[in-house]
């Protein structure tokens, strides 16, 4: 027995974000990150949408990229006190996922955050709030998925919280906000979307339901992503779209170890964070290189590598063309091919190694372990890990 689950209403195309006209409540809080969305002019529209709607404003200003548990509780407290009907947040993947724990803790303030960690464990939402998302990189999908992303600063951990309870009520997928993405960022959350479309199409709960969905977005990243990420804007428009049908895909069939490892690794080193999109890039030839031992998985990238027309007779020649072709967007997108290379080498070798054991144990352990079709041990998992520091 399976379940489905996506927002209610997916509004999408170019001007779509004039949508939030039509929402009706009385009080929106609107949670957004740094500060691009107001500057290109996103966020005042926002609002005068939102007052035409006829509601009430208030802001939650500064989500910082990768955010924190005190962020989530810092925005939990404004909306306890500001009391919204609707929690609209607009910007890249972090203020939409600390939106979505914030709508959490807002609705149960007796709620830990610690308490949302195991997944699929959150109390029924939307007794006091609904929930709108209108992402603006292409990329993690937050707008459709049961997922968020907060991070423990303490302990340099990022936490995915799942639950169907926090896939959006309304998505707005406005091409229009993605433009805006400077070109290191389009390469980035292009290449993530690739990879949650193809964890979802190898993973082992993927359904007829999640197939077309993953297939068709990897396919659009295939054909898209290199010319978007030089500039050209309707591959960038379309690139929007094949983000949002992986999302759709991946919220229902979960994730792979690529995303295991890049949680875990993202956060845990003092020379700075691996940017989540950069991560899976980089692992995600590794991955498939160590699934492909197993004869189910290796016949469903074959089953990718042929609908991308990549040349190849049998499975394992097919296996190696996806990998080489995943290879030559890494290279055309300008990003490394491992984390000795990543940002001119701030991944210090000595304590890469030495967190190794720590880093492989957390990644064997996060969430989206459980759906790779091979279960690493540990020391397959720190091999995969050391592949993935030297190349
Ligand atoms: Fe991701």
């Amino acid at each position: 027995m399976s379940r489905f689950t996506l927002p209610r209403d997916i509004y999408h195309g170019s001007g779509s974000l004039e949508n939030l006209k039509n929402l009706s409540g009385t009080k929106a809080m609107v949670v957004v990150g740094g500060g691009s969305m107001k500057r290109f002019g996103f966020l005042d529209r926002v609002t005068d949408y939102l007052n035409e709607a006829g509601m009430e404003v208030a802001l939650f200003e500064g989500v910082e990229p990768d955010p924190s548990v005190e962020t989530v509780k810092r925005g939990a407290k404004a909306m306890l006190e500001f009391e919204p009907d609707w929690i609209v947040s607009i910007g890249g993947g972090s203020p939409i996922d600390a939106a979505k724990a914030m709508w959490a803790l807002y609705e149960y303030p007796e709620v830990s955050f610690e308490d949302l960690i195991t997944p699929f464990s959150f109390p029924t939402l939307r007794k006091k709030a609904k929930f709108c998302a209108i992402p603006s990189t292409s990329g993690t999908a937050t707008e459709v998925t049961a997922f968020a992303v907060i991070t423990d600063y303490q302990k340099g951990i990022k936490y995915p919280l799942a639950d169907f309870n926090i896939t959006p009520d309304v998505a707005i997928v406005d091409p229009d906000l993605a433009l805006t993405m400077p070109k290191k960022l389009t390469a980035h959350t292009g290449m993530d979307a690739l990879t949650h479309a193809i964890e979802a199409f190898v993973g082992t709960i993927h359904s007829n339901y999640t197939d077309p969905l993953a297939m068709a977005a990897i396919e659009m990243v295939d054909k898209h992503l290199v010319a978007s990420y030089e500039g050209d804007e309707k591959a960038r428009r379309q690139m929007h779209d094949a983000q949002c049908l992986a999302g759709m895909a991946f919220s229902n069939a979960l994730l792979g170890i690529v995303h295991s490892m890049a949680h875990k690794t993202g956060a845990a080193y003092s020379g700075g964070h691996i940017v989540h999109g950069c991560a899976n890039a980089m692992y995600l030839p590794n991955v498939i290189r160590f699934n492909a031992e197993n004869d189910e998985a290796a016949e469903r990238y074959a089953l990718i590598a042929q609908r991308l027309g990549l040349d190849g007779k049998t499975t394992d020649e097919l296996v190696d063309a996806l990998i080489d072709r995943i290879n030559e967007l890494n290279a055309r997108l300008g990003i490394p091919s491992c984390i000795q290379d990543y940002e001119g080498g701030i991944i210090d070798e000595y304590e890469f190694m030495e967190k190794l054991p720590e880093v492989a144990k957390n990644a064997i352990a996060d969430a989206c372990t459980a759906t790779n079709p091979r279960i690493p041990t540990q020391a397959e998992m720190e091999e995969l890990l050391r592949v993935c520091y030297y190349g």
